[in-house]
């Protein structure tokens, strides 16, 4: 098959965040596949077709990939971030495994994008400097008994804790149930970054304690992404200047000690 399909990050915003492999990528695509508002952002290019969707149609979109790059087409499907993390790389391979046989044989492959969490954490020093996992908030997509049982082992195993997908107009509270849970587990005054459109003009990261965090949920949107402090990730303040938040790389605690987050 002389077709190709380029799973591509865009990063977390702006042009500068692109790699120049994911934007060799995109410039040598004859169709581009998306969510609309990730389309807008790839650089204009004459004679390149756009194939804008809604952004709950993952899969669909994905299909509808392979079925142009099945055709002949040098595709790439895009995605904010990392499109390995929570996005569009997992929807086309479902697709891939439930569709044609011979979409096999297309080229795939995926341009690394960074991330929310390591674009977010970068703003803010080096909280992710220990152990560290993310976690999707959203329930579209699974059950939310999974996230708060997972979420409830990342905090009892002393995890920085990056939350993704926090809150929308159709999940107004499961941020607030989160931080709720995690006031349970760590100490008060445990550091959380609310970390919005990171590499967009409005860009803003706010440092706050995670008493603090659980009264401020409602303040996160969309394009937020949050991160819970383990019991070690601490402040250093600076005059005039946002707060540096690093976790140490040596951990002299166990787990069971730290998830307490007192002692
Ligand atoms: N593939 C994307 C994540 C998709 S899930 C990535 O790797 O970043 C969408 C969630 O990612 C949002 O709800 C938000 O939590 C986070 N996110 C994406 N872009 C962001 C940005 N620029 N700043 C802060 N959070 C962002």
């Amino acid at each position: 098959m002389s077709g190709s399909l380029a799973i591509v990050g865009l990063g977390p915003g702006e042009a500068r965040y692109l790699t120049p492999s994911a934007l060799a990528a995109l410039e040598a695509a004859s169709d581009l596949v998306g969510y609309g508002p990730y389309l807008d952002r790839v650089p204009e290019r004459a004679g390149q077709a756009k194939h804008a969707s809604d952004n709950r149609v993952e899969v669909e979109r994905a299909r509808h990939a392979l079925m142009l790059a099945a055709e002949g087409k040098a595709v790439a499907v895009v995605s904010g971030g990392d499109p390995g993390v929570f996005a569009m790389a997992a929807a086309v391979f479902e697709a891939l495994e439930a569709g044609e046989p011979s979409w096999r044989r297309l080229q795939i492959t995926v341009e690394p994008g960074i991330t929310a969490m390591l674009a977010a954490a970068a703003k803010a020093g080096a909280p992710l400097g220990g152990d560290f996992c993310a976690i999707s908030l959203s329930d579209n997509l699974k059950p939310w008994e999974v996230v708060t049982a997972r979420l409830s082992a990342a905090l009892s195993a002393d995890f920085v804790i990056a939350l993704y997908n926090p809150i929308s107009k159709a999940r107004p509270w499961q941020l607030g149930k989160a931080l709720e849970l995690a006031a349970t587990i760590r100490a008060a005054e445990t550091p959380v970054i609310f970390a919005r459109a990171v590499g967009r003009p409005d860009e803003n990261l706010r440092v706050l304690t995670l008493t603090e965090a659980v009264a401020a949920a409602d303040s996160a949107d969309m394009a937020t992404l949050v991160m819970i402090g383990a019991s070690a990730t601490r402040l250093i303040a600076r005059e005039g200047r946002n707060p540096i938040v690093y976790t140490p790389r040596s951990v002299t605690k166990s787990p069971c000690a730290t998830s307490q987050g007192r002692t």
